[in-house]
């Protein structure tokens, strides 16, 4: 899949059909690919400069650091403060700036933060610390959500008290229903997640066809696979066909996978969730049920904070997909990977980091 003469093949494949495309509609079609991890592949392998004049692919709301409201970093780094606590987080979230400070100048100044690969290594801290309390900071979509379910399920079968998760996930579904329904964006089909797909599965996705009539394809992260997830979304235009199709067979299956649903249901409750530039949006993430609130630290630790400091960054407008990096003032100047102003500079799967990286003029 990242065979470079395929790749060569495949990019004359989308440019034809995308000229085609134009000189149907007078303008060039508009994609959107949902993930974080998309956009990342997407800059990296140099497919979105190469098609820009014949194809515009524009970022979804797929990163999970980007999207985190401002006023739950800012609690995040609040917590961090409780006396006799270890906050373990994912390594991406040490760098995103809350009003006054980081998680990064925290663990400086001397709190216990610890990066972990998994939050199952923080029920393992927790064993260890038995007169700590540990918390891990649980951000991310459905490809995630199992495994803080899975450190719950750890914890409460091993007898881990001092263990909890502060969730602050997030749901594919409600954020493109809210996304459609604002019409702030035009958009001609959807690249969907590869990864989330996994978990939901294919036949997650019909609303699209059937209540947005928006085609959508699944599809992988190597290059010729998301070249292939375009050619067929120009291909369902030209054919003025409307259809969700699964490119990512391999691993996405219709139903998805069951087991992580079932534990899913099991353990979590849709909740009103905010993010970042979008305000709330109803039933937008999951939280532990009442009969698992002993793991829930938002429940266990009253954390009270003010409202988030503004600052001259458009991370919320870039994950509205309302201007590009570039239009940011601080985009390069003040903002950079080295020294992030914003979640979309810091997070590896950030549009402002992709376009810094692989898409800037130099
Ligand atoms: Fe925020 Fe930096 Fe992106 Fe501007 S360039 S929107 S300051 S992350």
């Amino acid at each position: 899949f990242s065979d470079p003469v395929l790749t060569r093949d495949s990019v004359g494949a989308v440019i034809d059909l995308a000229k085609k495309f134009k000189e149907e509609k007078g303008r060039i079609p508009v994609f959107m690919e949902v993930c974080g991890s998309h956009t990342m592949a997407l800059a990296k392998t140099g497919i979105k400069t190469r098609l820009k004049e014949y194809v515009q692919l524009i970022a979804g709301p797929g990163c999970p650091v980007c999207v985190t409201d401002q006023k739950s970093i800012d609690a995040m780094i609040q917590l961090s403060q409780e006396p006799d606590t270890i906050l373990c987080t994912f390594g991406d979230m040490m760098r995103v700036p809350g009003s006054k400070s980081t998680l990064m100048k925290a663990k400086t100044d001397g709190k216990d933060i610890r990066v972990v690969y998994s939050p199952l290594d923080s029920v393992k801290i927790a064993e260890e610390n038995p007169d700590k309390e540990v918390i891990f900071l649980g951000i991310g979509f459905e490809t995630t959500i199992p495994i803080l379910v899975l450190a719950v399920l750890q914890a409460e079968r091993r007898n881990v008290n001092n263990f909890s998760v502060w969730m602050t996930t997030k749901l594919v579904e409600p954020v493109l229903r809210a996304l459609l329904h604002s019409g702030e964006v035009k958009l001609d089909g959807f690249l969907l997640p590869g990864h989330v797909s996994v978990v939901i599965g294919e036949h997650s996705y019909r609303y699209l066809e059937e209540e947005f009539s928006v085609s959508g394809v699944i599809t992988g992260f190597e290059p010729v696979q998301l070249l292939s997830g375009i050619y067929k979304l120009l291909q369902h235009q030209l054919e003025k066909k409307v259809k969700i199709i699964n490119d990512y067979t391999y691993v996405v299956k219709d139903k998805g996978n069951v087991v992580a649903q079932q534990l899913l249901e099991e353990y979590l409750e849709a909740h009103d969730e905010a993010w970042r530039g979008m305000g709330t949006i109803p039933k937008s993430g999951l939280v532990l049920k009442e009969k698992y609130a002993r793991y829930d630290a938002k429940k266990k630790f009253k954390i009270s904070i003010g409202e988030p400091r503004v600052t001259k960054c458009r991370c919320g407008e870039i994950v509205r997909r309302l201007i590009t990096p570039e239009e940011c003032v601080l985009f390069n100047k003040g903002c950079t990977p080295t020294n992030p102003i914003g979640p979309c500079m810091v997070s590896t799967e950030g549009t402002c980091a992709a376009h810094y990286q692989f898409m800037r003029e130099v």
